[in-house]
């Protein structure tokens, strides 16, 4: 088993790293405290190539392995969470559906000026009434001459807050949007799309939350992702890639976390010496670390099978593939005390909700 990291790697994971020292933590603390989603360090992360890192070059993209996409979502998570999300969405839930269930014609009109970040695109699945229980939509898209009338509301969307009324954001016409049911790409028209940002979050606060209203927003039949009626399968693929970005900018979060941990207990001084020297403050900052890597090591696990074009959903061993030993009983009880428990620990297979499945 090889743990190393490539030299090109180490090189994109370098690179990431001073971005995020340099541009995503000077700009974090002020535009957390503002609420300010700041799009022009958006504009500086599309620069970098990392919205649309996995994507082929062809499409424009970065043309990254999961891995090594992974690191970078890892380091601009360390820094800024909320710019994060920009990655994750922007890479994750809407260009690898695109290329996953675009026609070639989708994947060069939209790929290309989502990957530079001319456009952004947001997921739109959460409803008022509908969460976790992402099978049960209300947004209806109903079949006209062309195309299809998409009429209902959506809330908690990254990436999808109103920039009318802003001079410099009036390009937003152009924007690429992505909504559900049956996951349809449009553009945005503004007559009928009306959005407004999502108040009360406990955190996040530089990044883009937006209600969307959509009032008989007419999708063109060329613009439709994927098959009609299999809208849901699309929806929960997109999940699949979005948590594995999660996932790393989760470990990102840590890493900071740790750091900054480290850093203050160094500086801190009690009864004369720094808090550091003290052995409960070393036992919880060596806690930290080990679940910080442990995070790590399981993170890249599911890049790699990314990478393998293995399944990254968890499935249980069938016990007839785990041939029982005979311990303290018989081989037939322990099988099927074997099957019993895999039978109980069985996921469902649409996963369990829209953030967490
Ligand atoms: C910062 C942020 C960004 C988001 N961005 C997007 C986005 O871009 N696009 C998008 O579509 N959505 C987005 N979401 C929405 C997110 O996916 C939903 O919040 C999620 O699906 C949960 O739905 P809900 O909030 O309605 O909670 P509910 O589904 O109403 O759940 C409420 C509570 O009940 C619990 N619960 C639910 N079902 C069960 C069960 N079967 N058993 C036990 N407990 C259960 C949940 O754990 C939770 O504690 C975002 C959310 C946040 C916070």
């Amino acid at each position: 088993m090889d743990f190393s990291l490539t030299d090109e790697q180490l090189h994109v994971q370098e690179t990431a790293r001073d971005f995020t020292n340099n541009e995503v933590i000077a700009r974090a603390n002020e535009n957390a405290r503002t609420h300010t989603f700041d799009l022009e360090l958006a504009q500086m992360i599309a620069d970098q190539g990392y919205l649309g890192a996995i994507v082929p070059t062809e499409y424009g993209g970065a043309g990254l392995d999961y891995v090594t996409y992974g690191l970078v979502v890892q380091e601009v998570g360390r820094g800024d969470s909320a710019m994060r999300t920009v990655i994750s969405v922007q890479t994750s839930l809407v260009c690898s559906s695109i290329l996953k269930f675009g026609t070639e014609e989708q994947k060069h009109k939209y790929l290309p000026k989502l990957c530079s970040g001319e456009w952004f695109g947001c997921f739109g699945l959460t409803e008022p009434d509908t969460g976790s229980d992402a099978a049960n939509q209300r947004t209806k898209a109903t079949k006209v001459d062309g195309g299809w009338k998409i009429n209902g509301s959506k809330i908690v969307h990254l990436d999808g807050q109103p920039l009318e009324g802003r001079d410099d954001l009036r390009p937003d016409r152009r924007r690429a949007r992505l909504q559900g049911p049956r996951r349809v790409s449009r553009r945005h028209r503004p007559a009928r799309l009306r959005r407004h940002r999502d108040q009360g979050k406990m955190g996040l606060h530089a990044s883009d939350t937006a209600a969307i209203a959509l009032d008989d927003v007419f999708c063109a039949d060329e613009d439709v992702l994927g098959p009609i009626g299999k809208g849901f399968s699309v929806a929960m693929s997109s999940l699949d890639s979005g948590r594995y970005s999660v996932a790393s900018g989760c470990v990102g979060i840590c890493q900071g976390a740790l750091d900054a941990s480290v850093e203050y207990s160094k500086e801190r001084i009690q009864w004369g010496k720094p808090i550091a020297s003290f052995q409960l403050v070393q036992s919880m900052l060596a806690e930290m670390k080990l679940r910080t890597d442990a995070a790590r090591l399981l993170t890249f696990r599911a890049g790699w099978m990314k990478d393998q074009g293995q399944p990254t959903r968890w499935r249980p061993r069938s016990p007839s593939s785990t041939p029982a030993r005979p311990r303290n009983g018989s081989p037939t009880r322990r099988s099927r005390s074997t099957a019993a428990r895999a039978t109980s620990t069985t996921t469902p297979s649409n996963g369990c909700c829209a953030t967490c499945a």
